[in-house]
């Protein structure tokens, strides 16, 4: 039997990037503690808080829900309100929600749900029917609107925070994709948290400090209830490329993704020292909501898939 390196007891993860083996108590322990680091470090969830947590059903999100469970009560005065959006991804997405509704039954929440079907009219599974192929790739829609779904829904409720599950594997991710796209212009603009702007609520990642393996072996600790299938349109994306290629490096030199967070993390200080004067946002001339251009992508994408639909209708 292999010890835990802290109790002794049976270990049952490896954490290879630090050479500990632990028990699932010791690791339970060790991953809360990277959840109040990260809150310590950016001030993620205070007293007052009225939080939307995005919940899926899947790993990630179903750690997150109960780490801010128990922060919420430990700080109280926090209100956790959790929503799930739904893509309309038949055999997956369904599935998760069983997932997602056990695990808020259990923690005496309500499971809110909003779809992109309400939301832009088309489910995930419609998009990639009427998308033709000079169409984008599948999670490009995919992110578009579920970022929407769950903005309007953070608003909705007049939450002051938007909880996501995004974990040390996903902000690694992205910042090796701005690197490799040259957008080092991003780099300032994601990480632990977003910046509050009108008609955008602040968006945090509390598991900014989480491997993404290390959600799953949480799950498991803590008895929560998630689904581990895949989205079938995850394969075609830049992301899930990126995301190969730094498991395997992970996997040859255990540590690689946690020193590119920490790289990224600095290099981010250290631009935010000096930062460059943003140009304002404006409305969505069709919406209203917040964007860089004449129109925000959500409408631009529900734009493309209708007159798509439309003309392979006549
Ligand atoms: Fe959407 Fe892509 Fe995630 Fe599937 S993998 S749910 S298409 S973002
Ligand atoms: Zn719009």
């Amino acid at each position: 039997m292999v010890e835990c390196i802290r109790c002794g007891k049976e270990a049952v993860v490896e954490l290879r990037y630090c050479k500990e083996d632990l028990c699932q108590y010791c690791f339970k322990e060790l991953f809360e503690k990277r959840v109040w680091k990260a809150n310590k470090d950016f001030s993620l969830v205070t007293r007052g808080d009225r939080i939307v947590v995005g919940v899926s059903g899947g790993k990630d999100s179903s750690a997150l829900l109960f780490v801010l469970h128990k922060m919420a009560k430990k700080i109280g005065d926090v209100e956790i309100i959790p929503v799930l959006v739904n893509e309309g991804i038949e055999g997956y997405r369904n599935k998760a929600i069983e997932k997602a509704r056990e695990l808020c039954e259990k923690l005496g929440y309500e499971l809110n749900i909003v779809s992109y079907k309400e939301t832009v009219g088309f489910s995930m599974d419609e998009v990639m029917k009427v998308r033709g192929p000079n169409g984008h790739k599948s999670c490009t829609y995919c992110g578009v609107f579920r970022k929407n779904g769950l903005n309007q829904a953070a608003l909705d409720f007049k939450a002051n925070k938007l909880a996501i599950g995004h974990n040390a594997d996903d902000t690694s991710q992205t910042f090796l994709m701005n690197l490799l796209r040259n957008e080092t212009h991003r780099i300032t603009k994601f990480g632990s948290q977003t910046s509050e702007e009108e008609g955008l609520v602040k968006r945090i990642k509390p598991l900014i400090y989480c491997l993404e393996k290390e959600c799953a072996w949480y799950c498991e600790a803590a008895e929560l209830p998630y689904y581990l299938g895949e989205c079938p349109y995850a394969n075609e994306s830049f992301r899930g490329e990126s995301k190969e290629f730094l498991n395997e490096l992970e996997e040859k030199y255990p540590g690689v993704k946690f020193n590119l967070l920490h790289s990224f993390l600095s290099i981010q200080e250290e631009l935010k020292k000096n930062p460059v004067e943003e140009k304002p946002f404006l409305k969505c001339a069709s919406c209203g909501n917040p964007c860089a251009g004449v129109k925000c992508k959500k409408c631009e994408f529900v734009e493309e898939l209708t007159s798509k639909k439309n003309a392979s209708k006549s």
